[in-house]
């Protein structure tokens, strides 16, 4: 069983084209045993569905990483979570890791969307704080401080084999999303529009295809993917990538990385 990572959605928020929020699917090979760890990245309001859809059973995932508590990003989960209670009717434990206030974010959010819920599964919490490193079922998770909303992180999760993958979660493109990536073997960058209003005064907290071409040289990444897209942006960036190799591959909902 390879280290891969499999694009659950590759959208952002509105849905555009069909394409599914954000949701990343990591796995490894487990060194306590011969099964497999697998640990969700994001968790928007299409996540459930798709994973019925790529026939990936709830019931063989341990662990949940939240980059920041945007809806495309998290409203999924209470779904998940109801999805343990009455179906798989769970016993197993569930971590969900996130920066500062994620244990407060999930709970809120599932006392609104099905109040007085209670989980008879042992749901654990583990708020990480940002650049340091957790060792975590085999691997070890970093997550770095990105510009976007004040809870905002990257993921750089390292596998046991010592491969790095690296993704943005949503972030302006700036210095910490630069370092955030830097000495990955992949990443998977977030790009949700073509070009910032002002470029003088970046002002949207999303990376823009302007910005990545004119920046792209300064992230030490040895593949980098594009996600959190649209098909015409998806295009673009095809365009760009056949006159500067290397330069980015567009994500689409489906795609597997294998590292
Ligand atoms: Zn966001």
């Amino acid at each position: 069983m390879s280290e891969q990572i499999l694009i659950l959605g590759s959208g952002n928020a509105f849905f555009t084209d069909g394409r599914a929020h954000a949701c990343y699917m990591a796995q490894w090979p487990d060194p306590s045993s011969s099964g497999t760890i697998r640990m969700l990245v994001d968790y928007g309001a299409s996540s459930l569905m798709r994973m019925n859809q790529e026939k990936i059973a709830p019931s063989t995932i341990q662990s949940l990483f939240l980059t920041h508590f945007h809806g495309d990003h998290i409203v999924g989960l209470p779904f998940l979570l109801i999805h343990f209670k009455y179906i798989d009717r769970r016993k197993e434990p569930f971590w969900i890791l996130g920066p500062a206030g994620v244990e407060q974010a999930v709970t809120d959010l599932l006392e609104q969307m099905y109040p007085g819920m209670e989980l008879d599964f042992p749901l654990y919490f583990k708020e990480l704080k940002a650049s340091e490193s957790t060792s975590f079922m085999g691997a070890s998770i970093e997550p770095r401080p990105v510009t976007h909303r004040p809870e905002s992180v990257a993921l750089r999760l390292s596998f046991p084999s010592g491969k790095l993958f690296a993704f943005s979660g949503d972030a302006a493109m700036d210095d910490l999303l630069v370092q955030a990536l830097e000495d990955s073997d992949l990443s998977i960058v977030e790009l949700s529009i073509e070009s910032q209003p002002d470029p003088d005064h970046p002002t949207v907290a999303h990376v823009s295809l302007q910005e990545l071409m004119e920046q792209r040289d300064r992230i030490r990444t040895g593949r980098l993917v594009v996600s959190h897209i649209y098909n015409d942006l998806a295009s673009q960036v095809e365009k760009v990538n056949s006159d500067r190799p290397g330069f980015a591959e567009p994500a689409f909902d489906g795609l597997v990385l294998s590292l």
